[in-house]
């Protein structure tokens, strides 16, 4: 099987012409059909993942652990035959969750009943790592919080519990509806006298897994700790508040955030055979957070982005422009990654030829993949549109228009704008997992993720070969 690709390949590299701004040609058709044979027979997309999920664990920015997936993704780039491999540096912040994250309800004369919570990321401890005790409020919109009575707020813990919206198809959307509530709760909260907060985990599912993420303190507004709290538990907090309205909860935290560590971006290069300024970046973020292993997030965009440097070089494709294979750090609380990245494009455009034409995210997960989210002009997106054909043999049938991935979409502001794609995976069951303790290894399939890798690789060969250069 190899043999007959690599054969397959040479003689489809000698007659290749790129047809750019065109439509799908039967070679690229060809080409497809060689990416998905070579990754579901010979894939290592899986084992990789294995690798980085068991040996290497979960990889918070400014951990250990982070600057092990580093030295570790550089080494699979090099022995994958990239050109060249280099770490672009990055300060990152170095937060901590500690060993405590308790919350209790206090039903009556000393019967209580835990929570299961975990502290949001970047949160503060509790003062002097001892608990804090108040009664709880709930509210599902952070401005209700502005139409409560003073007294009634005041020296509170705030629980915030509206859940992700159930009709919206895209879960995506449905997460961006109700990230408000861990995003910006906590300095609403203590906007009004709070004295902590819990957020309703932001996922569809019912259960007792709290979900961690990002969360951010308000300029000169007093930071208090904020705790992510299981759906189960919200719902059940909720209930009891409506039964009881002086009902107590505790919370005691150890998190802690110490001064920035430099990491940085792990970017592999291989210079294109045609166009060798023009680049085509791909990519997904080697930080995770700490609890799970990162296996969704985004530890299959990082192997379906190595993935893609062993497809290519296995069938024999020599990439046209230039294609810089980026390992992401810090996408989950900061994404000083992807700000750094850009930043440094602007400057390559400033001071030399080199043009940076698109960039590619794998960043929602190692589900069945369904298409690209594409965030580009007209143009483009109708020349993408015109793969349909070439892609319906692998179930791949959506070419839609929107956000292509944290990581890439500060290259927005570079002049000529690139035009950014993002794997679209089905995202029904992504939020079950997401900065979960269950986004770990077991709960990724691997032909799932193997069907990832290829269809990534297909849109960056058929971007490689029509996508028209700029205008001089
Ligand atoms: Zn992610």
């Amino acid at each position: 099987m190899r043999i007959f690709l690599y054969s397959l390949a040479t003689i489809l590299g000698v007659s290749l012409h790129a047809q750019e701004g065109q439509s799908p040609t039967n070679q690229d058709s060809l080409f497809l059909r060689a990416i998905y044979n070579e990754a579901l027979s010979e894939g290592e997309a899986y084992e990789n993942l294995r690798t980085l999920t068991k040996d290497i664990g979960h990889r918070l920015s400014g951990s250990n652990s982070a600057a092990q997936a580093m030295e570790w993704g550089a080494e699979v780039m090099r022995g994958y035959g990239a050109d060249d491999v280099r770490i672009m540096p990055v300060m990152v912040p170095h937060w901590t969750r500690g060993t405590t994250a308790v919350s209790e309800a206090i039903l009556s004369e000393g019967i209580k009943r835990p929570l299961h919570i975990t502290a949001l990321g970047g949160s503060i401890g509790t003062a002097g790592n001892d608990p804090i005790q108040a009664r709880v409020i709930a509210v599902k919109h952070l401005a209700e919080l502005d139409t409560m009575p003073r007294e009634l707020t005041e020296g509170s813990i705030v629980l915030f519990n509206r859940p992700m919206n159930p009709v919206l198809i895209n879960t995506g959307s449905a997460y961006g509806g109700a990230y408000d509530q861990r995003g910006n709760g906590a300095s609403a909260a203590a906007a009004v006298g709070a004295i902590g907060a819990l957020v309703r985990s932001l996922t569809h599912a019912l259960d007792t897994l709290p979900h961690t993420g990002a969360m951010k303190y308000a300029e000169s507004i007093p930071r208090i700790p904020a705790a992510a709290i299981s759906t189960v538990d919200a719902s059940w907090l909720a209930n009891m508040i409506k039964e009881n309205p002086h009902l107590e909860v505790s919370l005691q935290m150890d998190c802690e955030a110490f001064e920035d560590v430099e990491q940085g971006n792990v970017i592999g290069e291989w210079i294109g055979s045609e166009l060798p300024h023009e680049i085509i970046t791909l990519g997904g973020h080697l930080d995770s957070w700490d609890i799970g292993e990162g296996a969704h997030d985004d530890g299959a965009g990082v192997v379906h982005t190595l993935e893609v440097l062993r497809l290519f070089k296995a069938i024999g494709y020599q990439p046209r422009r230039t294609l810089r294979f980026v390992l992401f750090i810090n996408e989950e609380n900061g994404n000083r990654g992807g700000i750094t990245y850009a930043e440094q494009a602007a400057l390559e455009m400033e001071n030399s030829t080199i043009v940076h034409l698109a960039a590619l995210e794998s960043d929602a997960g190692g589900f069945v993949p369904r298409g690209f989210r594409i965030d580009a002009n007209d143009e483009i997106t109708k020349l993408m549109r015109t793969w349909t054909d070439l892609f319906d043999p692998y179930n791949i049938h959506q070419f839609r228009r929107g956000g292509a991935g944290v990581d890439i979409s500060p290259l927005k502001n570079l002049e000529p704008r690139p035009t950014l794609v993002g794997l679209s995976p089905d995202g029904q069951r992504y939020f079950d997992f997401h900065h979960s303790a269950q986004d770990i290894f077991e709960n990724v399939h691997k032909r799932e993720l193997e069907l990832g890798a290829a269809t990534f690789a297909a849109a960056v060969l058929l971007l490689d070969q029509h996508l028209p250069s700029p205008k001089p």
